[in-house]
């Protein structure tokens, strides 16, 4: 046994299946996970001393790359004066205004210490502030583990909701409308029944909790036009689009604001911080000054804040997305030509340094796609690409990610592996 299976076996003795959330566990694809020992720029080393091209950046955070000298060194200036004060502090004020002036819909924001928490509390904003209970997610799309998000469809995409985990009430799950992605159709019908009681719905604008799938253009404006119409909130949920399709996140690419917006990963640099945020009418109804009740010990801490800051810091210079985008579309266009010259049904979608895998002949536009995809295919894939130093999503539900740490030279490095993963699928 290498030292990986040692960990992992040890590791699942005091922690539930060896992890401390469950995609780690390599389920989807078999195996045993790599366990990280260290990581630099683009690359990762394991317990083994393997090196891999990391292309899950911590699933979307890692933007400028692992260990970004400027980034560790404002972690460590900050934590030289103290890890957390419960208390407000300048870095937290700077890092508000810093948001505010690089998404024009956001008025006013709050710091949260992860994705799941930023969209719990929007949802309970949206409510707040509508009076309203009801909401509308979209299958496929995911909003962190909060009970109100954990909803499947019930027996048709109108009726109520069902929890899609065990422990979610279903008193609970009924207020959640599960929709198609990219239906307008299923919109239109959905907001006459029960416009008057929709609080707001919520939205990847690019899903990338179900592989890649870009919303469709005609599918956000539709959204954008019946919550307007009948006051309803939307919600763009940006945790993995924000600051990662581009500066000012898919609300910048598609021209359609939210009402609300959630951040997280790439605004905290690796550090466990979020945000939502919205217009100053909307934020008013929470605490202190509404009725929304939010609070958190940890919330804008200041080691998260000053990795935030410093990373905001190195993406805001010029060009630094149109760099990351062609470096993407390298990769992804190399990945499709090599599966072309082998005839193997294959595509892949970039938007910005987001991209997605398919073995499919095209890009999926739903869930209902996605599930068409050869996941065997993926899965062996997966491996052999693994095997040539490439780190991947381990399931082919997983949007991956660029940073600007992968260099030329990297992407040929990949691109290498990948012919030779192709070709060892027969
Ligand atoms: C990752 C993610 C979340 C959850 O964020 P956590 O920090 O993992 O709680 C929510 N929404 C989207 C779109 C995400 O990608």
């Amino acid at each position: 046994m290498n030292r990986n299976e040692q960990l992992f076996e040890r590791a699942q003795r005091s922690i539930p299946g060896g992890v401390n959330s469950p995609v780690r566990a390599f389920r989807s694809v078999g195996g045993t996970p790599p366990f990280i020992a260290r990581a630099q720029g683009a690359l990762l080393w394991d317990e083994d001393g393997r090196r891999y091209i990391d292309l899950v950046g911590s699933w979307g955070p890692m933007i400028i790359g692992h260990a970004h000298p400027a980034v560790i060194k404002a972690v460590q200036t900050a934590a030289a004066r103290g890890l957390s004060f419960g208390a407000p502090t300048e870095a937290e004020v700077e890092f508000a205004e810093r948001i505010v002036s690089l998404m024009p819909s956001i008025e006013q924001l709050r710091l949260v210490s992860s994705g799941t928490e930023a969209a719990m509390s929007a949802i309970r904003l949206a409510r707040g502030a509508t009076g309203r209970d009801r909401i509308i997610k979209f299958e496929g799309c995911y909003h962190g583990h909060a009970d109100g998000l954990l909803v499947k469809a019930g027996s048709g995409a109108l009726t109520l909701g069902h929890p899609s985990s065990a422990g979610v009430p279903a008193d609970v799950a009924r207020h959640t409308m599960v929709l198609d992605y990219n239906d307008c159709q299923q919109l239109h019908d959905a907001f006459r029944l029960h416009g008057s009681q929709i609080a707001g719905v919520i939205v990847e604008p690019v899903a990338g909790n179900m592989n890649l799938v870009r919303g469709s253009g005609e599918f956000l404006r539709t959204l954008r036009e019946l919550c307007t119409r009948h006051g309803a909130l939307l919600v763009f949920d940006e945790v993995m689009s924000g600051f990662r399709v581009a500066l000012g996140g898919a609300q910048q690419l598609t021209g359609i604001s939210a009402d609300i917006t959630v951040l997280g990963k790439v605004i905290g640099g690796g550090m466990p911080l979020a945000a939502f945020g919205a217009r100053r009418d909307v934020m008013r109804h929470i605490s202190p000054l509404g009725p929304v009740y939010q609070a958190g010990t940890l919330s804008g801490n200041p080691i998260a804040v000053a990795c935030g800051l410093a990373t905001l810091e190195l993406i805001v210079q010029p060009g630094f997305y149109e760099a990351l985008a062609g470096r993407t579309r390298l990769l992804t266009e190399g990945l499709v030509q090599a599966a072309r010259a082998r005839r193997i049904s294959f595509s892949a979608d970039a938007v910005g340094s987001m991209f997605g895998l398919y073995f499919s002949d095209k890009a999926p536009t739903s869930y209902r796609d996605v599930m068409q995809c050869d996941r065997d295919r993926f899965n062996r894939f997966f491996h052999a690409m693994l095997a040539r130093g490439v780190y991947l999503a381990p399931s082919a539900f997983e949007a991956g990610f660029v940073s600007s740490e992968h260099d030329e030279a990297l992407i040929a490095q990949i691109l290498g592996a990948a012919a030779e993963a192709f070709d060892a699928l027969g």
